[in-house]
């Protein structure tokens, strides 16, 4: 799960990492507001999304007067932003920042991830900070530090500093980006984030080290122990699709293809998508309904599927284990009588009652393609969707 900029930089400062003060505003009114209380000559007016790449694509206004902050505040609020991490549609603002401008004197960048491989969570920095940090990554990755943290010790300070040596900071600054580095890790452990990032992280004209941008990426299977994160939740921001599923307890994901799938079980999900492609075709979502899907669970499936402007075909595979094959029938007949399905339906059906599942099927009346095998419902609903 993503936060907004000034969320994340709230747990900074619970974890003693200094940001600039800011306000989050959702009107031009509250925004001039919120630059007056703040005081001061300089301040930045920010889009809240959760996508990075803002700066570029004028999301981040510099503002040296009350009227600047009003103009900026009014081309953001409701922009459709479009940056490299939104793709080509975008994302409305509806929030903003208002921050005091920092006096940068130059930008790092710090990052932390789970590295599973190693089992650690991976900690890097640059002196190459700010809004190219991907070029870096691509043209000169050496100039990313990395360090893997033992989870035992905790990132230790002497780590912690020569992290700060190799990226460049002065000696001077040592004590401060210590704090940022620990408080940035234990941040992450405690609340249970897969990715933390402060791009950039900066030294300002007068010595202090502050986060200047702020993002993180918790993991969902660990919400229910952090209520707090789960407050920051913003929906305006989510897959509609995905919210819809989470109501209905289905793990769904949308996808870029024009093939519907709807399989019990990630890992048949997984194969299912891979055979797809396989074909030549391209699933429109992951879709698992899990264990015991009901014939309600299976209808919300279809309904969910159905919604895709770009969906051409249906294939349904399912393996009766726990599940029977023909109740799951029963629940696939059902659901595509209530959806008035409009496009090419293939079930494939394995496992406990199969020949009882294939002939409600086969006696439904429904234009169901049947699939012997999942090569073979690959097949047929890859040749459905170009038929289309
Ligand atoms: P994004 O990563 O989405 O582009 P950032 O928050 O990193 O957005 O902002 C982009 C750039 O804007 C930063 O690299 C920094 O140069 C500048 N900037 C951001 N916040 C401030 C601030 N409070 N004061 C001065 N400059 C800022
Ligand atoms: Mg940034």
């Amino acid at each position: 799960m993503k936060i907004h900029e000034y969320q994340g930089k709230e747990i900074l400062r619970q974890f003693g990492v200094p940001t600039p003060r800011g306000t989050a505003c959702f009107s031009v009114d509250e925004a001039v507001a919120a630059a007056r209380q703040l005081g001061g000559s300089v301040w930045v007016v920010k889009a809240q999304i959760h996508a990075g790449g803002r700066g570029k694509s004028g999301g981040v206004k510099v503002a040296k007067s009350l009227d600047e902050v009003r103009s900026a505040a009014q081309q953001i609020l409701g922009m459709q932003l479009v940056t490299h991490q939104t793709g080509k549609e975008g994302q409305k603002v509806r929030r903003l920042l208002i921050e005091e401008g920092a006096q940068i004197s130059k930008e790092f960048y710090l990052g932390m991830v789970i590295d599973r491989s190693k089992q650690r969570v991976a900690l890097m920095a640059s002196s190459e900070g700010g809004m190219d940090i991907e070029e870096v990554a691509a043209h000169t990755p050496e100039k990313i530090h990395k360090l893997w943290v033992d989870p035992a010790a905790g990132l230790t300070g002497a780590e912690a500093d020569e992290i700060a040596r190799k990226i460049g900071l002065p000696a001077a600054a040592f004590d401060q980006a210590r704090a940022v580095l620990q408080g940035l890790y234990r941040a992450f452990v405690e609340k249970d984030a897969m990715l933390a990032e402060i791009n950039p992280l900066v030294l300002t004209g007068d010595g202090r080290v502050i986060a200047l941008d702020a993002k993180f990426n918790f993991d969902s299977n660990a919400l229910y122990r952090h209520p707090e994160v789960v407050a920051y939740r913003d929906l305006d921001e989510e897959d509609p699709a995905e919210i819809e599923a989470s109501k209905f307890d289905l793990s769904y994901i949308s996808l870029d293809g024009d093939i519907g799938c709807l399989v019990n079980g990630a890992g048949l999900a997984m194969a299912t998508m891979d055979i797809i492609k396989l074909y030549g075709g391209n699933p429109a979502n992951f879709l698992d309904v899990g264990g015991g899907a009901s014939k309600e669970k299976v209808t919300e499936a279809f309904k969910l599927m159905l919604k895709n402007p770009k969906l051409k075909a249906i294939l349904v595979n399912i393996f009766g284990g726990i599940m029977k094959c023909d109740v799951i029938a029963e629940g696939v007949v059902a659901a595509a009588r209530e959806v008035h399905l409009s496009v090419p339906l293939v079930v494939r059906l394995e496992g406990t009652n199969v020949e009882l599942g294939k002939k409600i099927l086969a006696e439904s009346g429904l234009p169901i393609i049947s699939g012997s095998d999942m090569a073979d419902a690959a097949q047929k609903v890859v040749a459905a969707a170009k038929d289309m």
